[in-house]
């Protein structure tokens, strides 16, 4: 029967079906990890979504949106105005940089989406991208899709929390590279770049005429000093491309909605991108987080504290448990070593672990170019309810005898 073709026959084509730039990338970890959570009950500290939803007041002005008809059809392609005026309100308010919001605001399909896009619209062929190592997952996979060549700069421990070694990040550069994809605050390792760090940064793009992407989303979730946009920094608003969603400032990471800020001429190429893979992005959403970003400054300075103790809830309990703990400074993320447990390989290790306690976690070596050094490390999320934390605490304990 035709349906009952065998694995050795040729694909159709006559050739591996899936193109040459993806077929190292497989499928995501987190798929892999979140269905090893539900067979075996396990809790699921591995993908970093909130287990409660964000504010009733957001949620009810997307179910207004829905039933008086705003954006249930086809919205502007930069996005309804009402939310680019927000984000303009947003970058002024909190970071004091002031945008048009008709010429330097572009709504995405969640900042992956404007990830994807940026980087397809600004890189050629052939050219280098430095990204920092752990990186976020897509961010390989679309620098690989845009055909350019990724260029690790890897954080790296030292006393309790991650670094980046800006020489490091100097040497990297060379007369390919073509921008700089930065992530602050940094999941996985919760690093927050300091203002020296990213005026070095800033310099650094400026003397060898690069771009910068800065992927911004958890720019909220800083427990620990402040966040600085790259793009408040002298000289460097004409070339950085900063890019935020409102997943995880809102506790709804369903819904997808994010944004670029940069130059009128940036983001035209970013658009020019974002126009032939989704057109526009979820019309009813868009009001609701336009409604959401003007929450007042209690809202974000409660999301921040709640997960500020949540953040030292597990720390404290992961430590205890017999990990060595690297303390973020910001995100939904906690970095372990688990070698003083007498453990090595972070991917083995998280395989055992729903077996052995029922606790789900990622191995940190997916993050990284250089599996091997990213061998050791475990990342946890804590953005869970504090009842499921203490659960997952006490769980992870009989680890230790
Ligand atoms: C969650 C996350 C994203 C994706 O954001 P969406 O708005 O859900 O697409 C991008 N970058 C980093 C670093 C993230 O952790």
């Amino acid at each position: 029967m035709a349906s009952m073709a065998t694995t050795d026959a040729p694909p159709p084509g006559g050739r591996p079906l899936l193109n040459r730039r993806l077929t190292e990338f497989g499928t995501t970890i987190f798929a892999e990890m979140s269905a090893l959570a539900n067979r075996t009950g396990s809790i699921n500290l591995g993908q970093g979504f909130p287990d409660t939803d964000g504010p009733e007041s957001v949620r009810e002005a997307a179910v207004r949106a829905l039933r008086d008809g705003r954006g249930n059809q086809y919205p502007p392609g930069s996005g309804v105005p009402e939310l680019r005026e927000a984000i303009a309100d947003h970058q002024r308010r909190f970071h004091g940089i002031g945008l048009d919001p008709d010429t330097e605001v572009l709504v995405t399909t969640g900042a992956t989406e404007a990830i994807a896009t940026a980087l397809l619209a600004l890189v050629e062929p052939g050219d280098e991208v430095i990204a920092l190592e752990p990186y976020y997952d897509s961010y390989a996979a679309c620098i690989a899709l845009a055909g350019g060549r990724r260029v690790p700069v890897t954080l790296r421990p030292r006393d309790g929390a991650y670094h980046l070694d800006l020489d490091e990040l100097r040497d990297a550069v060379t007369p390919r590279t073509r921008l700089i994809l930065l992530n602050t605050p940094h999941n996985p390792t919760g690093t927050v770049l300091t203002r020296g760090e990213l005026t070095a940064i800033a310099e650094l793009a400026i003397e060898r005429d690069l771009l910068v992407i800065t992927d911004e989303v958890y720019e909220h979730l800083v427990f620990e000093g402040d966040h600085i946009p790259l793009a408040s920094l002298p000289g460097m608003r004409e070339r950085t491309v900063t890019i935020s969603s409102a997943g995880k400032t809102f506790s709804f990471t369903g819904w997808k909605i994010g944004w670029v800020t940069s130059t009128p001429e940036l983001v035209t190429a970013v658009r020019s991108a974002k126009q032939f893979l989704t057109y526009v992005s979820g019309g009813p959403f868009q009001y609701a987080v336009a409604e959401a970003l003007r929450l007042p400054d209690s809202y974000f300075r409660e999301l921040r504290d709640d997960l500020r103790a949540k953040r030292d809830l597990l720390s404290a309990g992961l430590a205890e448990a017999g990990f060595t703990v690297y303390r973020p400074a910001g995100t939904y993320f906690v970095t372990t070593d688990i070698r003083p447990l007498g453990e090595s390989d972070g991917f083995a290790f998280c395989r055992s672990l729903p077996e052995r306690c029922q606790v789900v976690a990622i191995p940190n070596a997916v993050f990284y170019d250089h599996r091997a050094e990213g061998a050791p490390f475990v990342r946890f999320a804590f953005c869970k309810r504090t009842d499921v934390l203490d659960e997952a605490v006490a769980r992870l304990k009989r680890l230790t005898p």
